[in-house]
């Protein structure tokens, strides 16, 4: 990681949004990161954001509170406001891989306040069906993960799981049409996964996805199931 990091302090970064020098080792400058929209207080368990009340760190949503947990923890540091669904969009639909590594890096960033203890042993990035991988020719989960897991020295397991089914894009489904769209959808493919890991994605929104590929790596074996997610909307 290290290595990486001095290599990456070589060449100067630039803002993706305004073309100044880069902050922090990131594509973006000091005060356009403060204009990031921060997932400040939100629920553990699936980022859901929340009211903030002094004093209380863990806090679960009301759904959460009902329903026994596949994910353990989720990560979503922030929400899905300009600038980040420019971010997104410019990477999935217009093929612009810096925001990869943007996306990467502030997904690192933000957890490197959290003890190492808690980390995943390794990252899981939602896999594409082959037919979708092959028309936009890259995965952005498994660009995200690759950056993040650079930046922190962890593994990224792009091979363990596979989408089985070309399944509908989620979007402007409601929350129990998505529950049917992806049932079923994700098959793991290795015996041999860690104890403890974290899935990578770019957008969380009702969790469906995570849910049912979380329930399918605990099924094979995996004991805690993290996410990792760029940005929640809500
Ligand atoms: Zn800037
Ligand atoms: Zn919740």
């Amino acid at each position: 990681m290290d290595a990486i990091n001095r290599i990456r302090a070589c060449f100067p970064s630039y803002c993706c949004l305004c073309d100044s020098r880069g902050q922090d080792g990131l594509d973006l400058c000091g005060i356009c990161r403060d204009t990031l929209p921060d997932n400040v207080c939100a629920c553990v368990q699936c980022g859901l954001p929340l009211p903030r009340v002094a004093g209380i760190k863990r806090r679960l949503c009301g759904r959460c509170q009902i329903s026994r947990p596949v994910v353990t923890e989720v990560h979503a540091p922030f929400l899905y406001r300009y600038p980040m669904p420019y971010f997104v969009t410019s990477l999935k639909f217009q093929g612009e891989q810096k925001y990869a590594r943007l996306l990467g890096d502030l997904l690192a960033q933000t957890r490197l306040s959290v003890a190492s203890e808690t980390w995943p042993e390794a990252l899981v990035p939602v896999p594409l069906h082959r037919t979708r991988l092959v028309a936009r020719g890259f995965n952005q989960s498994a660009l995200i993960a690759h950056y993040c897991g650079q930046r922190l020295g962890l593994p990224v397991l792009n091979h363990v799981v596979r989408r089985t089914v070309n399944t509908q894009a989620q979007t402007g489904l409601s929350r129990l049409q998505r529950l049917q769209n992806i049932r079923g959808a994700f098959a793991v493919t290795s015996r041999r996964l860690p104890a403890h890991v974290a899935i990578v994605d770019d957008v969380l929104t009702t969790g469906s996805t995570l849910r049912e590929l979380a329930r399918c790596l605990r099924r094979a074996g995996v004991s805690r199931v993290d996410a990792w997610v760029c940005a929640r909307a809500s």
